[in-house]
């Protein structure tokens, strides 16, 4: 769609605030008419630089031609024909084909879901009935949806309590705290988490402490499931984070960059574990829209492309050129792996004022649900060099100006 043929900025953002519901007093409220590769662009055809992705999303840039194509094509065949797990519907074939040839044959089935917190659900679900237990553990500052479910094993007590009674029996220790671990019982269904933990302002954990999580949960038979709907998908330098550590979870669960753009996640599971959701109960989680052929079209599109130009690699080099070139005295630490990168200020006001600054500079920035005084940098695993050299100028002046 090109700039003429978009609605007035005005007439859109009166009947935004009126018509779409809010989820804070605040939100930046800008409009775009188009996006093209790193790029976002307003009516009046200004550009801006994108570097949060629609928060992980859009990995692959804006309007990327095979992703396009890839829907196209689908859009000509079939849109919905049958809930979720009933036909033979081949872009969920393709697709979850395509994924168990990336990965170990005990993540070889695939549950699709519409969205991350949906996955979440499925993924405890599936691990409550499979063991017979109830415990669920969790981490401190994690964040894993807004389901209630999902909800309930989150990390920040503050978003929880006005929504309490949440799920019974489920536990938080701190992240990165191999001595907490001790916790995890033979009680313990799952444990979940994220191998870095991105809104908590992008903590990575130790080395060696994953293998212990893993290891406690061989000891007592809880299963591990990796919530890489952030981390997943080539961002932080390898297909799945799991990779660099030498471990496999009991589930994988994947979302927003999965889909390509499309809304689409899914958790994976040997299919001797999956298949306890088809018996006692039966259907024991459905859904209408999961794994929706236009979104598992264009998922598996983007894997190939994601797989053709190597794009995790592309993203160790990017992430090293934002750590070398972002160095200032108001930056306290870059945090991150890959293209999941936080610019620690230590000053949510400081944050406050330069993403707008930035964004009048003609770069799209954002902060951190648990970590709001440090600065997201999550871009499109294709940025290059120059619009990285041109990001890391501009916030670098801005933080000089403020
Ligand atoms: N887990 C993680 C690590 C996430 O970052 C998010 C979304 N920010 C979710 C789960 C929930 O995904 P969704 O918003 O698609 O439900």
């Amino acid at each position: 769609m090109g700039a003429v043929d978009h609605p007035a900025p005005s007439t859109l953002r009166e009947a935004f605030y009126r018509h779409v519901a809010q989820t804070s007093l605040l939100p930046p409220g800008l409009v775009f008419s188009h996006a093209e590769g790193c790029e976002l662009i307003d009516p009046d055809g200004r550009r801006y630089l994108d570097l949060i992705s629609g928060i992980s999303v859009s990995s692959l840039g804006h309007g990327h031609p095979r992703i396009r194509e890839a829907i196209h094509r689908q859009t000509d065949r079939f849109l919905h024909v049958m809930v979720y797990g009933e036909f033979i519907l081949s872009p969920q074939v393709e697709l979850a084909s395509e994924l168990a040839s990336l990965l170990p044959a005990s993540l070889g089935s695939c549950y699709f879901t519409n969205s991350g917190s949906e996955a979440v659900e499925g993924a405890l679900k599936l691990a409550k009935r499979a063991t017979g237990r109830t415990e669920l553990i969790s981490f401190e500052r994690s964040y894993h949806g807004s389901t209630h479910g999902a909800l309930s094993v989150g990390g920040a007590e503050w978003q929880k309590r006005a929504f309490r009674p949440l799920l019974p029996d489920v536990r938080q220790l701190p992240f990165n705290d191999p001595v907490a671990l001790s916790n995890i019982s033979e009680r313990t269904a799952a444990v979940i988490l994220e191998p870095i933990q991105a809104e908590a302002g992008v903590r990575v954990p130790d080395p060696g402490y994953l293998q212990a999580v893993r290891k406690r949960c061989d000891e007592t038979g809880a299963l591990l499931l990796l919530d890489e709907i952030q981390t997943g998908m080539g961002r932080t330098g390898t297909l799945f984070r799991f990779e660099a550590e030498g471990i496999l979870p009991d589930v994988l669960i994947v979302g927003k960059a999965f889909g390509a753009g499309m809304p689409l996640a899914a958790f994976l599971a040997s299919p001797q574990l999956m298949r306890t959701l088809a018996h006692d109960p039966v259907l024991g989680h459905i859904t209408t829209f999961g794994g929706h052929p236009l979104s598992c079209a264009a998922a598996l599109a983007g894997l190939r492309v994601l797989r053709d130009e190597a794009l995790h690699l592309r993203a160790r080099i990017a992430g090293e050129q934002f750590m070398k070139r972002l160095k200032h005295s108001r930056i306290l630490q870059i945090r991150g792996e890959g293209l999941l990168l936080a610019l620690d200020l230590g000053s949510e006001t400081l944050v406050q004022r330069l993403i707008p600054e930035l964004a009048a500079h003609g770069i799209i920035t954002d902060w951190f649900l648990f970590a709001p005084d440090c600065l997201r940098i999550a871009p499109p695993l294709i940025l290059d060099e120059s619009s990285i050299e041109r990001a890391c100028t501009t916030i670098l002046d801005c933080l000089d100006a403020l």
